[in-house]
């Protein structure tokens, strides 16, 4: 029966980002209809427990390559190649994201296998996994399937959900890889992220996106003040970005992150294609917009045609007032 095999990152603490538990998960899942199990490649030394607990995301075995560095690619494929090839994995799975995108393209040239990228969602189909891919600007999905074994499935960043079943524990085994000479010429100097106002927009719950509609740089004193009374992060369109009010971190669509949040906050964003695509995937999303025919009124669940600068200030209170301070 063919088996998955998925890599989750982690943070120098060893936790496993949202966008790789959602790939975890996601490949449990998978495993589950096609009935084989989903394993999980990690590198570097990530404690026991912190392993063990991607069980709780379905994964039944964890494979630890302790020595191989963490956050560069071609050390990560060589640990993934052995295990397919010695374990025969027939999926190999990725949340994607920089790392994610680098190391499932090396894969693919390294095993000689076929790829998809920017999968939205997989299905079981006669046996064998077939991914959804949105094209023409996501107008359209095309189903994919594979010829051959192994194949490689990249996932849009947090296009797969995290979650978290009971009691699950993974079964930890320590792996031996023979880095390639070529994969050891590079050395991570230092890690760390690009955070907007030192939160993650991509793993944070509650989002305020802040657009054009914002008149002025100064004006993202209202985003952020209302995102700090709900506990959450400020998020950015591409227009203000490249405007420079605000930094590119926090930039929403096709050429910044992709979030799904539980709310999107949309305030004076037109809601154009290109920044609908980082942000569709949200729970819940609001909008706020003085034009009545403003594209993302199409694409919301709840619209308030109004003045940003009147209502954000409105809200922020409003939040404040209700969770008493
Ligand atoms: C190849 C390519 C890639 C791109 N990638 C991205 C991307 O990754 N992310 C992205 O966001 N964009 C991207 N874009 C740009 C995208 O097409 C839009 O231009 C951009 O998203 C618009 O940003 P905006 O909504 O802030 O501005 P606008 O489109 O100018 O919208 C501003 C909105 O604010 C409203 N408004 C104005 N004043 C107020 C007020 N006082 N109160 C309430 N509402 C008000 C207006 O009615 C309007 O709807 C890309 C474009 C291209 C061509």
């Amino acid at each position: 029966m063919p088996g998955i095999l998925v890599y989750a990152l982690h943070d120098d603490e060893g936790n496993f980002n949202k966008n790789s538990l959602g790939a975890v998960s996601e490949a449990a899942k998978l495993a589950g209809e096609l009935g084989t199990e989903a394993a999980v490649a990690v590198v570097g030394d990530v404690p026991d427990d912190a392993c063990r607990g991607l069980g709780a995301y379905g994964a039944s075995k964890v494979w630890r390559a302790k020595s191989a560095p963490e956050g560069l690619a071609q050390p990560i494929v060589d640990v993934m190649a052995k295990l397919i090839s010695d374990e025969g994995y027939s999926y190999a799975l990725f949340g994607g994201g920089l790392l994610g995108f680098e190391i499932g393209a090396g894969l693919t040239a390294r095993l000689g296998a076929g790829v998809t990228m920017e999968v939205t969602d997989v299905k079981v189909e006669d046996g064998k996994l077939v991914a959804e891919r949105p094209v023409l600007q996501d107008s359209a999905i095309v189903d994919v399937g594979y010829v051959d074994e192994p194949a490689i499935i990249i996932g849009r960043l947090n296009a797969f959900d995290a979650t978290e079943r009971n009691g699950g524990s993974a079964e930890v085994a320590d792996v031996d890889v023979e880095l390639s000479e070529w994969s050891t010429k590079a050395t991570m100097v230092t890690r760390g992220e690009s955070r907007g106002e030192d939160v993650n927009i991509e793993d944070a719950e509650l989002l305020v996106g802040g657009g054009r509609g914002l008149g002025e740089a100064d004006n993202f004193k209202l985003a952020e003040e209302l995102a700090a009374a709900l506990g959450g992060a400020v998020a950015a369109t591409r227009a203000v970005v490249d405007a420079g009010w605000y930094p590119y971190a926090a930039q929403i669509g096709q050429t910044g992150k992709t979030v799904a949040p539980r709310l999107y906050l949309a305030a004076g964003i037109s809601g154009a294609i290109q920044h609908k695509v980082g942000m569709q995937n949200s729970e819940n999303i609001l909008a706020i917009n003085k034009d009545p025919n403003a594209p993302i009124f199409e694409f919301c669940d709840l619209g308030v045609v109004g003045d940003l600068h009147k209502i954000l200030p409105k809200l922020t209170e409003a939040v404040k007032a209700k969770k008493g301070s």
